[in-house]
């Protein structure tokens, strides 16, 4: 459990022999990507928090061979409000002199000189290449330095072991042995904004875009635009497509126009080649597309180019760039002599130390093998995921193209697709990929409107009722929208009436239920899964993709949506911050959604580096907001302006029925005495999102997927069978390094807390403590629990902070 893992020594640094601190220094380097500045904060604050000296390298490698004054200490101040700024504050460059031997002989000797023998880099393959061959020859260096007479034995001897680590900064997402890169999920939300930017005015001309997006080996980028906006065809290097493209392409387009589809849009990453390994241009694809005889569509082409760095970090670029920052220095704490260099990967939603080299070397045999045209081998060095996508990606395009796929008659079922709960952003996503992928096997995907209360009471209402067999031209357009298109309803089916919700499902044939939404659906899951013993027509598989902002339902650590809600409100927190940089000395104390879980004002407090946050699990106590204020005197008495944005405090709407944040702010008011103003601010239902973030669409898809595969297997089954098998009744959830189905009998009766509608136990709980170190809360008072109440257990079972 836990994004990160436990420390159980949780030693400080140890003093240097001379009695100094030991020194740290973070690099950025190659490429820069967004949220390379959330790592040099985090590094820098927690390598002082953890006893050491922070220093930063500008300009890459240039500052290391050069040193002076590009090798810089930093003070806790140096990096505050450093979390939203796009690109890299420190420099980046490339840097010739390091390819080579006398380069990297003066760079360790900057190195002694400064006292520094850890370096945290974050910069791509090939930073984190050299940064490899850099420890590799360390030895060797520091001997010639002294026999060169440049460095003294006396000189050198501290700094015998040099420890490095890497960070994988890069938009492109080509490092092998991670999921994903610091950078890559905020240059994808600037492709699919400008995509959907694109797309409304492709439908309105009725035209068709070749878009060419960043990716050389790597079609990442490419293939997840694609994926998020509904793309009509892409080209990835990994995977270049048969040498009839041409004929495909324009047979899959044709198809998706003869429907009735105005727009088309083709996505290109710039290594897109065939499988002779000859290149293919945008300029041949819209050739293609426009060719008079063929399909004759007014074609434009769009190359998004440097847009797709620039910009502020999205919300999970900040996340992911915080963590890794933050156990890249635990990774130097823990570092011994013979332990081979580390980089910080994150596998699904798990963040790990993994050999550096073997992902160098499986990298660059992603490009070899391209080379090769050994395309089955660079699939394969990529992760799962990307396979799984890429999968996924030509089935909800080909839509019913091929009949091949289809499974035979008597395996093909009726699916019921139903939302319950309030609207998330990635639901209509979810429910688009699951019909193209029923549509491609065989099954036939039925739309149950408005929930169970639409079901029970708007059935038979023909042509429009509760239950429509789905048109996938309408459908089609639902990738990128918002909100719930079949409509989305709370009410649980007990109150709609069980008896009538069985009978209607005899009645429709559905033969499965494929169920998205919060904490409702679960809750309706469960009811339905316990009704079974009185309605045997319940007797039906049944999956549960999580789907809500609060990001609260037992059996996973995502829910659909979340992301959507995190990156609204980090916007929100980010233009309010800096509206006070006129005043200059303001405190904004935000209350945010979430329900009884704090998840949603944790992170979105580790992606703004709130001052404080106060959730629904811990409360809010008088003792704690008196010494929170008093740490607020001290930080805007010894502010000395280097940062003239305001200070936040993010609250959760259930966290106490009296502090509420604008009593709060009216209390900080009062108590600064003139010295600072406090203001309250409520974003409410913005924080639902207009467009889902590019992640929930891509997770809606995939998960989607997989959920229908998973009721497919029950396909044919009995009723006892099917009855009988736990799982047929299943949350789907990410879960620490892995995706999986839990029974509902398991997570309602052993995972979840009933009276708080969240899970007992929360992956987030150690991400709290980050977020206080890195914005320099000190230790207060926590809130006392209620004798009996629910935190009394939390506390007992170590799960939440008790009170000092
Ligand atoms: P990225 O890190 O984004 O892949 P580059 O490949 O341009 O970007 O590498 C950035 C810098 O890292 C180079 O300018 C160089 O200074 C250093 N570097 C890259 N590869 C090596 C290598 N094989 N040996 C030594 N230094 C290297």
């Amino acid at each position: 459990m836990g994004m990160l893992d436990p420390r159980p020594n949780g030693q400080k640094a140890e003093l240097l022999p001379n009695g100094k601190r030991r020194k740290i220094a973070m690099m950025t380097s190659g490429g820069d990507a967004p949220g390379m500045n959330g790592a040099v904060r985090a590094v820098v604050r927690s390598a002082i928090d953890e006893g050491f000296d922070a220093y930063c390298i500008y300009e890459g490698y240039e500052g290391l061979v050069q040193g002076g004054d590009l090798i810089k200490k930093m003070s806790w101040g140096d990096v505050r409000g450093w979390l939203s700024e796009g690109g890299t504050l420190i420099g980046t460059a490339r840097c010739k002199a390091f390819y080579e031997r006398p380069g990297r002989l003066k760079a360790a000797k900057n190195m002694v000189i400064n006292g520094i023998d850890s370096l945290i880099i974050c910069g791509g393959d090939g930073s984190l290449t050299g940064a490899d061959k850099f420890r590799f020859e360390w030895p060797g260096l520091l001997e010639e330095l002294v026999q060169t007479k440049e460095l003294t034995e006396e000189e050198i001897k501290p700094f015998m072991h040099l420890t490095i680590v890497g960070l994988v900064g890069s938009i492109d997402n080509d490092m092998s042995g991670t999921d994903v890169t610091i950078g890559c999920f905020s240059a994808l939300a600037r492709i699919c904004e400008m995509v959907d930017y694109i797309e409304a005015t492709a439908s309105s001309h009725s035209r068709a875009f070749v878009i060419e997006v960043m990716g050389r080996h790597c079609g990442w980028l490419a293939l997840m635009a694609g994926v998020a906006t509904g793309a009509d065809f892409v080209f990835i290097p990994e995977k270049p497509r048969a040498d009839n493209w041409r004929e495909e392409m324009c047979t899959i387009i044709a198809k998706h126009r003869g429907v009735g589809k105005r727009k088309t849009i083709v996505i290109m990453a710039e290594g897109a080649n065939d499988q002779q390994g000859n290149k293919i241009t945008p300029e041949q694809v819209k050739d293609l597309l426009a060719d008079p005889k063929g399909l004759a569509l007014d074609t434009r082409i769009t190359t998004l180019g440097h847009v797709q760095r620039g910009g502020s970090a999205c919300s999970f670029d900040r996340t992911l760039a915080t963590l890794q920052g933050v156990e890249a220095v635990r990774a130097v704490l823990d570092a011994k002599p013979d332990t081979p260099t580390c980089f910080i990967a994150i596998n699904e939603n798990k963040i790990v130390r993994k050999p550096l080299m073997k992902a160098v070397r499986d990298t660059q045999e992603v490009a070899k093998a391209i080379q090769a045209r050994d395309f089955d081998r660079a699939m394969g060095l990529r992760d799962t995921e990307f396979a799984e996508i890429y999968a996924s990606y030509l089935i909800t395009t080909a839509t019913s193209l091929d009949k091949a796929l289809h499974l035979p008659s008597q395996k093909c079922m009726r699916i019921g697709i139903i939302h319950v709960g309030a609207p998330a952003g990635g639901m209509n996503s979810a429910t688009r990929a699951a019909v193209a992928y029923c549509q491609t096997r065989g099954h036939t995907p039925v739309g149950i409107y408005n929930g169970f209360a639409g079901f029970t009471r708007h059935h038979g209402d023909e042509p429009l009722g509760a239950v429509r067999e789905f048109d996938w031209l309408e459908v089609d357009n639902w990738a990128s929208k918002g909100g719930s298109e079949i409509g989305t309803n709370r009410e649980l089916p007990n109150d709609s009436g069980m008896a009538t919700v069985a009978e209607l499902i005899a009645k429709y044939k559905i033969d499965a239920i494929f169920m998205v939404g919060g904490f409702e659906a679960f809750h309706s899951m469960s009811q339905l899964r316990k009704a079974r013993k009185e309605f045997p027509q319940l007797a039906i598989p049944m999956a549960l993709l999580p789907a809500t902002i609060s990001n609260n339902v037992p059996g996973t650590e995502y829910s659909l949506g979340s992301d959507t809600c995190l990156n609204e409100l980090v916007r929100y927190c980010d233009t309010i911050k800096q509206s006070a940089s006129a005043s200059r000395r303001r405190v904004f104390v935000i209350e945010t959604q979430g329900g009884r879980c704090g998840y949603v004002p944790v992170l979105a407090g580790l992606n703004v580096g709130a001052t404080a946050v106060y959730t629904p699990e811990e409360g809010i106590s008088i003792d704690m907001l008196a010494a929170d204020i008093r740490h607020l005197r001290k930080a805007f008495a010894e502010d000395s302006g280097q940062s003239r944005a305001g200070r936040l405090i993010l609250v959760g709407e259930k966290a106490s029925s009296v502090y509420s944040a604008k009593l709060i702010a009216d209390i900080i008011r009062t108590e600064a005495h003139g010295r600072f103003e406090s203001r309250d601010s409520i974003p409410g239902h913005v924080q639902q999102g207009g467009t889902p973030s590019p992640m929930d669409r891509i997770r809606a898809v995939r998960l989607s997927i997989k959920c229908i595969e998973h009721l497919e297997k029950f396909a044919g089954a009995s009723a006892r069978t099917i009855a009988d098998d736990a799982l047929s009744s299943s949350v789907i959830g990410i879960r620490g390094a892995s995706v999986t189905f839990t029974s509902m009998e398991h997570v309602e009766s052993k995972e979840t807390d009933w009276a708080n509608r969240r899970p007992l136990e929360v992956f987030w709980a150690d991400i709290e403590p980050v977020v206080d170190t890195l914005s320099g809360r000190p230790e207060i008072p926590r809130p006392e629990p209620d004798v009996k109440g629910q935190r009394a257990k939390d506390i007992k079972r170590g799960l939440v902070r008790g009170p000092v």
